[in-house]
């Protein structure tokens, strides 16, 4: 079964796409469109979201277990070690393990109702990403990712704590981390750089969001954590009332920030989908990531 870093060590750039479980029927189909559309331009791998506490475990178990059987797509689940014990989050990686997924995403997750709330962990459960990392290492040969945070994680004091506890993770036995939402190139580079200073060569695949509508523009402010730049708003705020005008211009900037990416040698753009697949195939299609069959 292919692993997510195989795929990175491609001679060509390639891009990945992520999910969330259903919540029902109609989202399922919606999800299943997107899925089957994505198919065709060969991401790199599909992933799939984990509610915190477990609340989406047996949707995201279920989708991920459809794409390894029922696609030619390469499945990596999320994990979060919110409210489980260390007895629970072995039972859901032996799940992943037995539904055929050898790729996890292990994440932290946030305290339930107020992400910025106090975390407290489960009395016998983990604290961080990283004791995360080392179970899903002593439970099977699977390939790991962990989250990165381009402005820093809002917990962090401050961004050399940031990149300390980042490279912790990818030394615990992490392949590879999946960076934030964030706004310039030199955001993302920027935390790049801070984790090669630090002497770590691990992949950090730039997490990207098409910007369709003012609702995505407002959900990258929220989840970045950062402020837009003078530079975005200059370019998006006349759209505001225009939606076919800021789909336009959104996926201009979007497709403007992966081209210099991609100039710096990411070795893969990880595409925040909302389960709809229209705009990053736009966008990859515009930056030649695909087969050109599928264009
Ligand atoms: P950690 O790496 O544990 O870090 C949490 C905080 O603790 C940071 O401030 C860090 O600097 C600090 N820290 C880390 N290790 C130590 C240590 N050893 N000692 C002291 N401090 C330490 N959430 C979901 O609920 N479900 C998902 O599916 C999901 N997927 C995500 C995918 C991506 C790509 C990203 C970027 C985020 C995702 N999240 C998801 C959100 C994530 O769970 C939250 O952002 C969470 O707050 C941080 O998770 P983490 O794995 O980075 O935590």
């Amino acid at each position: 079964m292919t692993s997510v870093v195989e795929r990175l060590r491609g001679d060509s750039p390639v891009f990945s796409v992520e999910f969330f479980p259903p919540r029902d029927e109609a989202d399922e189909t919606v999800l299943w469109r997107a899925i089957r559309e994505l198919e065709a331009f060969d991401p790199a791998y599909v992933s799939i979201t984990y509610g915190a506490g477990g609340s989406s475990r047996d949707r995201t178990i279920r989708t991920i277990g459809r794409v390894a059987q029922e696609t030619t797509l390469v499945p990596m689940a999320h994990l979060t070690a919110v409210d489980h014990s260390v007895a629970e989050l072995r039972n859901v990686i032996g799940w992943y393990a037995a539904v055929g997924v050898r790729n996890i995403l292990a994440v932290r997750g946030d305290p339930p109702g107020d992400p910025n709330g106090e975390w407290v962990a489960h009395p016998e459960g983990l604290t961080y990403a990283e004791e995360l990392v080392r179970l899903c290492r002593e439970l099977g040969d699977f390939c790991v990712g962990v989250a990165a945070f381009p402005y820093g994680h809002p917990r962090s004091a401050d961004l050399d704590e940031d990149t300390k506890y980042l490279v912790r993770k990818l030394r615990a036995g992490a392949d590879f981390a999946i960076a934030q939402l964030f706004f310039e190139p030199d955001d993302f580079l920027r935390l790049r750089d801070r984790v090669a200073a630090l002497g770590c060569d691990a992949d950090i695949l730039p997490g990207l969001m098409p910007l369709t509508t003012p609702r995505t523009l407002a959900k990258t402010v929220e989840l970045s954590g950062a402020p837009m730049p003078d530079s975005f708003a200059r370019r998006l705020n006349p759209y505001l009332d225009d939606p076919a005008g800021f789909r336009k211009e959104g996926i201009d900037v979007v497709t403007e920030v992966a081209e210099r990416l991609l100039a710096e040698g990411v070795p893969c753009l990880h595409f925040y989908t909302f389960n709809r697949s229209k705009a990053t195939r736009e966008i990859v299609g515009r930056l030649g990531l695909v087969p050109a069959r599928s264009v």
